[in-house]
């Protein structure tokens, strides 16, 4: 059986005490001695600390939105998988489709920072998607495969690795895909998976949905019997939702 997991993707949202606000109020919406499934958010760099000591103790854990390859070093506006691993975090979002679209992230780098995170002791939440252009050409599957096995490349043990599909036509678009569009995708996935490293770890990864979840789709989305839990962008921003997301999940 394998346990959902809901993480919060604020974006490049919240000062450092906004994001304090938001932990605060989610830690309270939740309650203490949660434990329905795994729960994280993944505030700004800046504001990760601020985050972390607020959620220390509770069952929320705290998620970089990304991560470099090297430890350190002249890499401008970057911070390291070491960096985020000392500010606290737990899982790292990487090759989030904004990372892959306007920072040109391809599945190369995708993959160097997923292997330094894993040797950090980081989870990785690995995120792939079709756009909508790649869908309606047909090339949906090979897009989401190819980015499966290129980001995944040298990596023996996916313990650690949990994916995140994510429609690039579904986010922060309020479309979302349906139940049965994600299911099959979240099927491929795992097919994929199994070919890569064996049945047995195929049905122990967790694959989570994202492309705007909210309260009134969660709870079909993730009765799907091949999705795990989801990765939230817009929804996320508002405590209420958030925790409503994540009881569906739990
Ligand atoms: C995301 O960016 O990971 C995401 C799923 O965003 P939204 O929920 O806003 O579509």
């Amino acid at each position: 059986m394998r346990r959902k997991i809901v993480v919060g993707n604020w974006k490049m949202n919240n000062t450092i005490t906004e994001s304090a606000a938001l932990a605060t109020a989610i830690v309270g919406e939740l309650g203490a001695g949660f434990s329905g499934c795994e729960v994280g958010i993944a505030p700004t760099f800046i504001a990760l600390q601020e985050a972390g000591s607020i959620i220390e103790g509770s069952a929320v854990q705290l998620v970089a939105q990304n991560c470099h390859y090297e430890n350190d070093g002249a890499f401008t506006g970057e911070v390291s998988a070491r960096m985020v691993k000392a500010a606290g975090c737990s899982y790292v979002i990487i090759g989030h489709s904004e990372r892959r679209q306007f920072f040109g992230e391809t599945n190369a780098t995708v993959n160097l920072r997923v292997k330094k995170a894993l040797s950090e002791g980081l989870k990785v939440i690995l995120c792939v998607g079709e756009t909508l252009g790649e869908r309606e050409s047909g090339i949906m599957a090979s897009v989401v495969t190819t980015q499966v096995r290129e980001g995944l490349a040298g990596v023996s043990d996916i313990t650690e690795i949990v994916v995140a599909y994510e429609p690039v036509w579904a986010i922060g678009t309020g479309k979302t895909a349906s139940s049965a569009q994600a299911e099959e995708v979240h099927l491929l996935i795992r097919t994929t998976i199994a070919e890569l490293y064996g049945q047995k770890a195929a049905s122990h990864l967790r694959i989570q949905y994202g492309g705007s979840v909210k309260p009134s789709n969660a709870v079909e989305l993730f009765a799907m019997p091949n999705i795990d839990g989801g990765l939230i962008g817009g929804a996320a921003l508002n405590a209420a939702d958030f925790v409503a997301i994540i009881r569906a999940a739990s």
